[in-house]
């Protein structure tokens, strides 16, 4: 497996992204020089870059992109470092999935996923629901972000959403960001998002909560769609907290439980009760974790609380 670099002075490796980014341009003009011939594939199937979310993860996206597994986060809950996957996903450093030759070679079967392998233009389901970045790793990090910004850009320019996800900070002091933010359909397709759980101490190698919440503030300032990761909720009055600070600037907050926690239903209930009074309305997801805990309907805790189908 290829072991990713994590030092170096530059840490950002702007010049990697500029090479990733040349073949993802390469990749995209190569497919749309194909014409607009049907791909021939119906549906998306798990595939190597792009594939099917099951589960919890579904809830945030019905499509994920995926390149590099490991995080060196090391947070305390990870559901990667748990269970039967453990030993392959849940690693603290960052490594290339086993599937691709090289970040290139990544690069070259996320487009041709992209595209239905043959055809000349975007897999329209993909156009409709948009693409997650990512579960199996921080797509935020010094060793996986020159890749993820080189696929975001290209991605974003046919027009496909893309939410992303981190608890990192630090790339948006990088040069590759300030090139995503020349790209004027970034703001409109690319929504960003940090997880907010209060709990620092869990979350050794990520940057502090508070960082994160100034960074979704400033992405909000910069015209971007914005969304919080509230999950798992470890401490309710924290959790509450980050809703509470955020509401004035990010689009949706999606809030889930701990896996293999046990929760008291009365304090689940009153913490939704509590977040249903905000006086800022905020867009709010339960997740099935809640759900299923507190058995009320989604929708009736206001018209601030929506379904899945809800993107920021
Ligand atoms: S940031 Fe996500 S992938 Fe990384 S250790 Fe934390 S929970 Fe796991």
């Amino acid at each position: 497996m290829n072991k990713v670099a994590t030092t170096g002075a530059s840490v950002w490796k702007h010049a990697k992204y500029l090479a990733l980014r040349a073949v993802a341009k390469a990749c995209v003009a190569l497919h749309k020089l194909r014409g607009s011939r049907k791909s021939g594939l119906k549906s998306i199937r798990s595939s190597d870059a792009i594939y099917l979310p099951a589960g919890k993860a579904a809830e945030y996206s019905k499509v994920a992109a995926g390149f590099y597994v490991g995080c060196p986060n090391r947070c305390k809950y990870c559901y990667l470092k748990m269970g039967l996957t453990a030993g392959t996903l849940g690693g603290d450093c960052v490594k290339l999935k086993k599937c691709f030759k090289s970040e290139a070679d990544a690069v070259e079967v996320y487009f041709n996923e992209l595209f239905g392998g043959t055809g000349g233009t975007v897999r329209p389901e993909i156009l409709r629901k948009g693409i997650f970045i990512t579960f199996t790793t921080d797509p935020g990090l010094p060793e996986t972000f020159p890749l993820f910004a080189a696929v975001i850009a290209e991605t974003v320019k046919l027009g496909v959403p893309v939410q992303f996800l981190t608890k990192m900070t630090g790339w948006m002091e990088s040069d590759i960001w300030k090139d995503l933010l020349s790209i004027p359909e970034t703001k409109e397709y690319l929504a960003i998002g940090f997880t907010l759980t209060g709990r620092d101490d869990l979350e050794p190698g990520a940057s502090t909560n508070r960082e994160r919440i100034t960074a979704v503030k400033k992405c909000h300032d910069l015209g971007f769609k914005t969304f919080a990761s509230i999950e798992p909720v470890i401490d309710f009055e924290r959790s509450y907290l980050s809703v509470l600070w955020c509401s004035n600037f990010v689009d949706l907050f999606r809030v889930g439980l701990e896996s293999h926690r046990k929760y008291d239903k009365t304090e689940v209930l009153k913490f939704v009760d509590d977040l249903a009074a905000l006086p800022e309305k905020p867009w709010i997801y339960l997740k099935d974790s809640i759900i299923d805990l507190i058995g009320r309907e989604r929708l009736s805790f206001g018209d601030n609380f929506v379904d899945a189908c809800f993107r920021p």
